[in-house]
């Protein structure tokens, strides 16, 4: 048997042992390339945090390897069969959804964030850590490809977008590994690839009403950024807003970094 064989056994295995029906709707397909593991685990030991909040541990791939780790490892888990096979183990157990319980409450200063989630989940969770708990340091989640590009795009590409301007201007962030759909059991209908994200120091007048000003600019990408801005901003001056933060009046959304989405936040807000 091959590293990938001995891992569906072990799936395999637990699922009879739980009497357990992996669940489409939670996006259950667990990953079995040791490989893939041992890059993610390596990743999060790389990054001496004082805490691991794994989200969705599934039947413990991951889970099984952080466990072994020095920080106190908890968990964020929506299925209440996993739950229960997780309580009574060596983590602190937080049942529920993700998106809507509150787990930052339990973070440490320089704690880290890992999980292989539904990839939907994945997306909205990031965007939720935008910023997010300033006691969170780093990130290692796994993506949809596609979703991974549009993080990681640059200005001015067909990717490049909110969750890029978002994703970049709060975490320095770099590809891990990609991930096939045969590295899971059972086979999701696409890859995936892990993204690391590092924290940044920003200062933001508002960082609650970043989000929708990001999207106001994105709204109608073709558009010039100016005119978009002086139709919906009518209390201040945006042309000389635009000339002391040196963004051209001709600029679109997609030709400005995210330091430039920052500096004319803060003017437009501040
Ligand atoms: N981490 C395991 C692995 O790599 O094999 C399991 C990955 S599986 C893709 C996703 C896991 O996230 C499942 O255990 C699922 O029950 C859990 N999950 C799905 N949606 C969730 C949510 N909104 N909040 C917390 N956990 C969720």
């Amino acid at each position: 048997m091959n590293g990938k064989q001995t891992q569906v056994q072990i799936i395999k295995d637990k699922i009879k042992k739980l009497e357990f029906f992996p669940k489409k709707f939670l996006g259950q397909h667990f990953l079995i390339n040791p490989q893939t593991i041992q890059r993610i685990i390596s990743e999060v030991k790389s990054l001496e945090s004082s805490l691991i909040m794994e989200i969705g541990p599934g039947l413990g791939a991951l889970t099984d390897e952080l466990i072994l780790l020095e920080p106190p490892l908890y968990v964020v888990e929506r299925d209440s069969t996993l739950c229960r096979y997780w309580k009574g183990r060596d983590v602190r157990v937080l049942e529920g959804d993700v998106l809507k319980l509150n787990w930052e409450f339990q973070l440490l200063p320089n704690s880290v964030l890992v999980g292989n989630l539904p990839y939907q989940v994945a997306s909205r969770l990031m965007v939720k850590c935008c910023p997010g708990s300033d006691k969170l340091k780093a990130m290692v989640l796994m993506f949809q490809k596609e979703v991974a590009k549009r993080i990681l795009a640059k200005p001015r590409s067909k990717d490049y977008g909110i969750l890029s301007v978002l994703s970049q201007c709060f975490w320095v962030v770099n590809a891990v590994a990609e991930v096939s759909v045969s590295d899971f059991y059972p086979r999701p209908q696409v890859a995936g690839q892990v993204l690391v994200f590092h924290k940044k120091k920003v200062y933001l007048h508002n960082a609650d009403a970043f989000l929708s000003f990001v999207k106001l600019c994105f709204s109608q990408r073709r558009k010039l950024l100016l005119s978009r801005l002086k139709k919906e901003i009518e209390n201040r001056d945006i042309v000389d807003i635009f000339n002391q933060v040196d963004i051209s009046p001709s600029a679109r959304a997609e030709g400005l970094s995210p330091q430039q989405f920052i500096s004319l936040f803060n003017r437009v807000i501040g």
